[in-house]
């Protein structure tokens, strides 16, 4: 349980639906649900997804399936573990066969990109696999000696910018290059983060994208967005723009650990049928793990 220890928040909200749902009697369903409906909107579940639950409860306690509030909690956990699970592919990193693959990590300034990437290298290198990492933040003016620490502290060989005025998409390029050349497993591409609604940035992902396809003969095999757990529907917008942008592939949570808002996982699971591949719970080297949606639901209804 320690996992998502930081859902505080979200659990205080849904722990009313308990107290609802011990008062639930047929006759009062409508207004008990409208209620349940309410809970999960306060917990961040988004309006589409809050409605699709309830709906499905619904139809499932007029069809006399569903006939105790106990029963209709367990539905309410079923319900949202198949939202998550349902319609995504694994939540395992997809590698390929052939080497090296290469990551792209994005995501908004702040939340988390460049210390991912750290755990992502410590995950790989305690596996024994090579890991080249390219500081493509060449925005951000720490971000790039940021991941220069990073690569120490796993034993990563690192690709830095150079010159005054450095290109990301050179950087990754330069980068997925000497991985083909020198036999690297992965290389871990770090990307600038300026607020996605700014249109140079999404130009910028773009031409990484290209530039890492065009060096590596087919397309990035993960483009990891890195979503911070406590900005709460905000993930929503971001997720859906850079999935527009550059097709993103799985998600990485931050700051589980902290004041996450959990509802709006679902929702963006929901919404987009990208899975979330990892969790990041501290800021710490070994604080990232694999998402796990069962623990997830139980930590949500304890
Ligand atoms: P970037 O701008 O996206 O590269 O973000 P950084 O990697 O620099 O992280 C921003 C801040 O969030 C730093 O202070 C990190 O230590 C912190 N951080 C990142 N991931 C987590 C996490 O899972 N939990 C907590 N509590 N803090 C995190």
């Amino acid at each position: 349980q320690l996992l998502f220890s930081g859902f505080s928040k979200t659990r205080e909200n849904l722990a009313v639906v308990d107290e609802l749902l011990t008062y639930w009697n047929l006759d009062e369903s409508e207004s008990i649900l409208d209620e349940l409906e309410e809970v999960l909107l306060v917990s961040d579940f988004g309006p589409k997804t809050a409605l699709k639950i309830v709906d499905t409860i619904r139809k499932d306690i007029l069809a006399g399936r569903l006939k105790s509030g106990p029963q209709i909690k367990e539905a309410l956990k079923k319900n949202i573990f198949k939202l998550l699970t349902e319609r995504v592919t694994t939540t395992e990193l997809q590698l390929g066969n052939s080497r090296p693959a290469v990551l792209m990590i994005v995501g908004v300034n702040g939340g988390g990109k460049t210390t991912t990437l750290g755990k992502l290298a410590n995950r790989f290198k305690k596996e024994g696999v090579k890991v080249l990492m390219a500081a493509g933040d060449t925005f951000r003016a720490a971000a790039g000696e940021q991941l220069e620490v990073w690569a120490q502290r796993t034993g990563s060989e690192i690709v830095m910018a150079e010159g005054p005025k450095p290109r990301p998409a050179a950087v990754l390029s330069q980068a997925v290059r000497r991985a083909v050349e020198e036999d690297f497993d992965v290389v871990l591409c770090d990307t600038s983060g300026r607020l996605h609604t700014n249109y140079n940035l999404m130009e910028e992902l773009r031409g990484c994208k290209r530039a890492v396809s065009k060096a590596l003969s087919s397309a990035p095999n993960e483009v990891l967005l890195v979503l911070d757990g406590t900005t709460g529907l905000n993930m929503l917008a971001q997720a859906r723009e850079f999935n527009q942008v550059i097709g993103v592939t799985g998600f990485i949570l931050t700051k589980l650990d902290g004041t996450a808002r959990g509802g709006c996982v679902v929702s963006v699971v929901d919404e987009l049928s990208i899975p979330v591949k990892f969790v990041g719970v501290g800021e710490g080297i070994d604080d990232l793990q694999p998402f796990d949606a069962q623990s997830f639901v139980d930590a949500l209804f304890p």
